[in-house]
């Protein structure tokens, strides 16, 4: 059986916060904003296995409102997800992800953050693609105040 999931996210960004995505830290001086550290692509890559496996969401099963998560590591909240559809007897056979910034240049990090999501999800890279786009100026994602990740991945079982 195979099952497809889609996952979104969007934090603002502030200066004096990590910019994070899929664990990695990228050097710039403003980072996302949120409840746990903020990373984005952890948050939509959870939501996509979540979806495809109908285990719920990341709101539902990590909700902001729980002090557990203040400053939480989102690749752990990943890995708490993809622990649980796993378990499910779910294993991913691919993810596609598009990250929309107007900076910083997602290209030079792709590879390393291909890695870590892979190590997280026990994945091959080559299943794991990522690319970075802009909202060429248009709109909060335009200016610079606020990053928006899309994943769809596939489960087998
Ligand atoms: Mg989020």
């Amino acid at each position: 059986m195979i099952k497809i999931g889609l996952g979104y996210d969007l934090h603002r960004l502030k200066r004096g916060r990590r910019f994070l995505l899929g664990g990695i830290e990228i050097p710039f001086h403003k980072g996302e904003l949120g409840h746990s550290d903020g990373d984005a692509l952890a948050h939509a890559v959870s939501d996509a296995l979540l979806g495809a496996s109908a285990l719920g969401d990341i709101g539902e099963l990590f909700p902001p409102s729980d002090p557990q998560f203040k400053d939480a590591d989102s690749m752990e909240l990943l890995r708490n997800a993809f622990l649980r559809v796993k378990q499910a007897g779910w294993r991913l056979s691919s993810l596609d992800c598009v990250i929309i910034c107007e900076a910083p240049k997602i290209l030079p990090f792709r590879d390393v953050i291909r890695n870590s999501l892979a190590a997280a999800l026990e994945a091959s890279a080559e299943n794991i693609f990522l690319k970075g786009k802009t909202a060429e100026g248009l709109g909060q994602v335009g200016k610079g105040n606020a990053i928006e990740v899309y994943a769809v991945c596939l489960l087998e079982k």
